[in-house]
């Protein structure tokens, strides 16, 4: 019988996009596959702490083995803001606000904060932490970075989030002009799942409980 592995998320594509990019013989399943689950708060310090607690949780309530995910904007002149507090930087999300609109907020608080700091002052990454754990223990962790600079306006329609502001170096480009496979191939989210690959790989071939 194959191995269900339980993704800590109600997101349909990044169920999707994990399972297309690791490519394993094991049963996927999202939140809502199996419903029933409590919320859990992200409250960590940092991204790490957040993808931990999540797959802890999730794989403590389910008897599966789970990975969680979690990520964020780090922007140096911003002494690491916004991190762990990216999806909500410019408050919580109003009765019936959709995302596209938090992310405009967020962004727009990103450049007023940004408006008078320099371009060789602008470096900022995305970081990616994924978590696999059992309902006892961490069993796999990855961290994944994508290294880049804050641009001074949005440009670019694809993607999510920050992605209109974020200008990848070796690119020249916001991941706002990005396809998806391209965005992938450098993302912060592709290089965690690409590190955890041959690992978690391993692990569901050595059977370990
Ligand atoms: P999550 O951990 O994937 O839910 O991401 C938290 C927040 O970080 C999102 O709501 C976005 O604001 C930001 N973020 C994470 N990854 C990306 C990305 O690839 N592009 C743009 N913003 C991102």
């Amino acid at each position: 019988m194959k191995r269900k592995i339980l993704v800590a998320t109600t997101n349909k594509g990044k169920l999707t996009e994990l399972r297309a990019m690791l490519d394993l013989d094991v049963e996927w399943v999202g939140l809502d596959d199996l419903g029933g689950f409590e919320e859990v708060i992200e409250d960590g310090s940092t991204f790490a702490a957040n993808a931990r607690k999540k797959a802890l949780t999730y794989a403590a309530a389910s008897g599966f083995w789970t990975l969680a995910d979690d990520s964020g904007l780090v922007i140096d002149a911003l002494e690491g803001a916004p991190g762990v507090h990216s999806a909500r930087f410019s408050g919580d999300k109003a009765d019936g606000e959709d995302r596209g609109l938090i992310d405009h907020r967020n962004i727009a608080r990103v450049l007023e904060l940004m408006k008078d700091i320099s371009e060789d002052k602008r470096g900022a990454r995305f970081v990616c932490s994924l978590c696999l754990a059992n309902a006892n223990k961490v069993l796999l962790e990855t961290e994944g970075v994508c290294e880049g600079m804050i641009a001074g306006a949005e440009v670019g329609d694809n993607g999510f989030g920050y992605d209109p502001i974020f200008i990848v170096e070796q690119l020249g480009k916001t991941t706002a002009q990005l396809s998806s496979s391209r965005k992938n191939a450098i993302s912060h989210r592709g290089n965690a799942i690409r590190k955890l690959k041959p690992m978690l790989a391993k692990l569901v071939a050595d059977g370990v409980s």
